[in-house]
């Protein structure tokens, strides 16, 4: 939940942040303005809005994707209680083909989820890796990644490429994906990012694990992606 300060820019000051957060646009229970007013109750200080980005409802849908941004540029344009709102979006690349209309919108970050969940996964990592190198500028993460299907034989390449591209890893405590056996190969060259996965109000913020994942590895809280 807590992270350090990116590079110095804003003084030695910790901060608390939640990237990874569902609403109504998806199945979460809550609009986004009651979700990001109960994050700043909670005193989280960023909060990245993910909602989900699939053919599975609910989701959004690619017809549903202006309003989403909309709704939450304007939320974000003025401060709640000084949360900061950032705007992203959960693919699931399992279902997503075309990742074209997701080029609309400026993003601060785009998870992608199943990546590596299905025998076709190379075809899929092949599919984000394109995307990210098409869209050098986005922040490109795998929500709550797991490494199923990836042999050992494998292993090598998939972290390669997740270091060359800037590939974000999430740590995410609803899925405990930390706990994947290939996360032991991770240390302070990759990119992190957290959240609670929060469908609920009450879930919000809950990223101690995941930090502590870091602390534990003494990968230094400045590898969490600045948004
Ligand atoms: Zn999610």
């Amino acid at each position: 939940m807590f992270s350090e300060d990116k590079g110095g820019k804003l003084g030695p000051v910790s901060r608390i942040i939640d990237y990874h957060i569902h609403t109504l646009f998806s199945d979460g229970f809550f609009s986004p303005r009651d979700m990001i007013q109960a994050a700043a109750e909670r005193g989280i200080q960023e909060v990245c809005i993910t909602d989900h980005y699939s053919i599975w409802k609910p989701a959004l849908s690619e017809l549903d994707l202006e309003e989403y941004f909309t709704t939450l540029d304007e939320i974000r344009s003025h401060e709640l209680l000084g949360t900061k709102v950032f705007i992203g979006i959960e693919v699931d690349l399992s279902t997503i083909d075309s990742l074209y209309p997701l080029q609309e919108f400026q993003w601060d970050l785009i998870l992608f989820e199943y990546v590596f969940a299905q025998p076709s996964w190379e075809k899929k990592f092949q599919q984000l890796l394109n995307f990210k190198k098409k869209n050098p500028n986005y922040n490109i993460g795998l929500a709550h990644t797991r490494f199923t299907r990836v042999s050992e034989s494998r292993i090598d390449y998939v972290l390669n490429k997740i270091r060359e591209f800037e590939i974000i890893i999430e740590l995410n405590i609803s899925y405990g994906n930390y706990m994947d056996q290939w996360f032991n190969y991770l240390d302070d060259e990759y990119w992190y990012s957290i959240g609670s996965d929060a469908h609920h109000k009450d879930s919000l913020g809950n990223t101690t694990l995941a930090v502590n994942f870091l602390k534990e590895r003494s990968i230094p809280l400045t590898r969490i992606i600045p948004l």
